[in-house]
């Protein structure tokens, strides 16, 4: 981006940053309707404001491009993917489920991502770079926009890992939870992480109240770290503690994600062992059978051993439920986005 990038101001700093150009405050709040409320593309629709000004701004700064080229609807699930083309070339993709109490969008907050775990294919090709908060804020926006449909709550669980893009992904949600802007409830929103131990202690200090989704997948060191590189770096027991103390701080119960793999992590030792390590944590568990990624070799269990696997768990204490999958026909599933270029045209970071 040449310009600088309006949309990553927050209330209070857009303020700031038109009494530097000599705007008055109400202006700011007004340029800040349009970009985060009747959601603007262009300064030029925002047309309570003076010609001069428009394009004074138009001059200075830039309503960060997340632009739709791709939009594909599920004909299985009230499910839809858009894939969204940034400033640089960079390719995105996000998910619209509509549900009976509500709509929920799945963000990306990366541009690939670095984390490597096995069986998801959008760590194919690794990390291209961060999002900006503005990138985040504007997935939303365009859905709502291209769909006239108004989202209620959001989940970070698409391309990347938000507390590897820590304090955008902060910036993100204060902003997204604004009362100047969307104002989507924060106990509406979950982020899901591989467990970055040191960000999970970072997060639950920030006085948040969104739901931390905490990527499990192996009720032990051993097989964690076979599923996910992130496991040589934090140790699962210090994963768990950081989630205790997310739960601590914040009261929000976390909740555990656990893909489950056939023949990998599906067995009867896994049933006692995630018992052992989830008997004495209020918290919830999701089951996703692994949804597949033709790069890789991992097969889901069939139905009825993924219910027998549920059934065991919650017959042992645990508040489980198994995540209905949706858009997997459009590979909209969890796992399946995956990093991408514009075709042509690929420009480089500058
Ligand atoms: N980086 C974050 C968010 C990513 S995806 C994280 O790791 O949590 C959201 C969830 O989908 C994670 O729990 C992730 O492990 C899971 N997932 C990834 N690939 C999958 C696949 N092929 N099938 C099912 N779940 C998958």
């Amino acid at each position: 981006m040449n310009k600088r990038d309006i949309c990553s101001y927050d209330y209070e700093e857009l303020k700031e940053e038109m009494a530097r150009i000599g705007e008055p405050p109400f202006r700011s709040r007004q340029i800040y309707e349009w970009l985060h409320v009747k959601l603007a593309d262009d300064f030029q629709d925002m047309t309570n404001l003076s010609k001069k000004l428009r394009e004074k701004l138009d001059g200075e700064y830039e309503i960060a491009r997340v632009q739709m080229t791709e939009r594909q609807i599920s004909k299985t699930d009230p499910t839809e993917k858009f894939l969204f083309e940034l400033w640089d070339g960079n390719m995105i993709e996000s998910v619209l489920m509509k549900y009976p109490y509500g709509n929920s969008v799945c963000i990306s907050s990366q541009a690939g991502c670095r984390m490597g775990c096995r069986f998801c294919a959008s760590t194919i090709g690794g990390l291209n770079r961060n999002l900006t908060p503005s990138e985040m804020l504007r997935q939303i926006y365009q859905i709502q926009r291209l769909t006239g449909e108004r989202v209620s709550n959001v989940v970070v669980m698409g391309t990347g890992e938000p507390l590897d893009n820590y304090d955008n992904f902060v910036r993100f949600i204060r902003m997204v939870s604004d009362e100047h802007g969307l104002h989507i409830s924060q106990r509406s929103i979950t982020a899901s992480t591989c467990g970055i131990v040191p960000n999970i202690h970072r997060l639950a200090s920030e006085g948040l109240q969104i739901t931390l989704a905490l990527s499990l997948h192996g009720a032990t060191q051993e097989k964690r770290r076979q599923l996910m590189p992130v496991a040589d770096k934090y140790h699962l027991e210090e994963v768990l503690e950081a989630c205790d103390a997310y739960f601590r701080k914040t009261g929000r119960r976390v909740t555990f994600e656990y893909s489950l793999v056939a023949g990998v992590n599906d067995q009867p030792e896994d049933i006692r062992e995630l018992t052992a390590i989830l008997k004495e944590r209020n918290c919830h568990m999701n089951l996703i059978p692994v949804n597949p990624v033709k790069e890789r070799n991992y097969k889901k269990p069939n139905s009825k051993n993924a219910l027998v696997f549920k059934n065991k768990l919650e017959k042992n204490g645990i508040n489980v439920t198994i995540r209905r999958e949706r858009g997997s026909d459009i590979d909209g599933a969890c796992g399946q986005l995956r990093r991408r270029y514009a075709a042509a045209n690929v420009r480089r970071n500058r």
